[in-house]
């Protein structure tokens, strides 16, 4: 594992998924130990406006293992990346740094947010993602785009805040929400879950009106 050398901590500040008591802690042992530290309000809203923050961090704290990478992937970070999920990574975090003393004092910043915009919207494991497209078919919004048989969000803001219904139907179960409260959706559960037939019927059949009033609009306007 990577020794912390410059580290990225989310406070997840708009929709409070850490434990505060952790996150205090995390935070004084890492700036105890010299970590070049950088702590943002919302990683999520950072990786659309600020990727730039990505590239020079080796160590990312936050929300879900798997939540975190995909976020890595979307900000486009190359690099391999170590990630520790504030909620249950506190001990595995803090033997790291008394393994590893770092020199870096008093490299330590504190980021605010843009709060115009609540950084609600999917990213993709891309260790899952079978590239079958079905989630840009389903998106009415031009969040993704299917190009070259490869799946990429490419318009965030378009996504509608607490909606996660494009998760629901990819069989790959490889769309996270990192804000939802849904284990099986946020990226907290390693195993796949396969969606539920009855539920992915109703969704088809709401896509199909939903494309259908679509259609009937674009034809009232013309
Ligand atoms: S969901 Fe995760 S990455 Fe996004 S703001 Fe909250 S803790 Fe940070
Ligand atoms: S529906 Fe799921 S598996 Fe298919 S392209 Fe989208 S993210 Fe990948």
């Amino acid at each position: 594992m990577n020794p912390p050398n410059s580290a990225i901590l989310c406070k997840c500040q708009i929709y409070h998924r850490l434990d505060d008591e952790k996150l205090t802690q995390v935070i004084t042992a890492l700036k105890d130990a010299g970590v070049r530290l950088r702590i943002t309000e919302d990683l999520c809203h950072d990786a659309v406006h600020h990727p730039e923050k990505f590239r020079d961090a080796n160590v990312f704290i936050g929300c879900h293992h798997r939540t975190l990478q995909a976020l890595c992937d979307f900000a486009g970070k190359s690099d391999q990346a170590t990630v520790f999920d504030v909620n249950h990574d506190v001990e595995k975090l803090l033997d790291t740094l008394t393994a590893t003393p770092s020199d870096h004092q008093d490299a330590y910043s504190e980021d605010t947010v843009c709060r115009d915009w609540i950084a609600w919207y999917p990213v993709i494991d891309n260790n899952r993602c079978v590239d079958c497209g079905k989630c840009a078919d389903f998106c009415m919004f031009g969040v993704y785009a299917f190009e070259e048989k490869k799946v990429k969000v490419v318009k965030p803001s378009g996504c509608k805040t607490d909606c996660p219904a494009c998760a629901r139907m990819c069989p790959a179960n490889a769309i996270i929400f990192p804000k939802s409260t849904e284990a099986n959706i946020n990226g907290a559960l390693e195993l796949v879950v396969k969606p539920d037939a009855k539920q992915n019927e109703s969704l088809r059949a709401r896509l199909q009106a939903r494309k259908a009033s679509a259609r009937l609009f674009k034809e009232d306007v013309k």
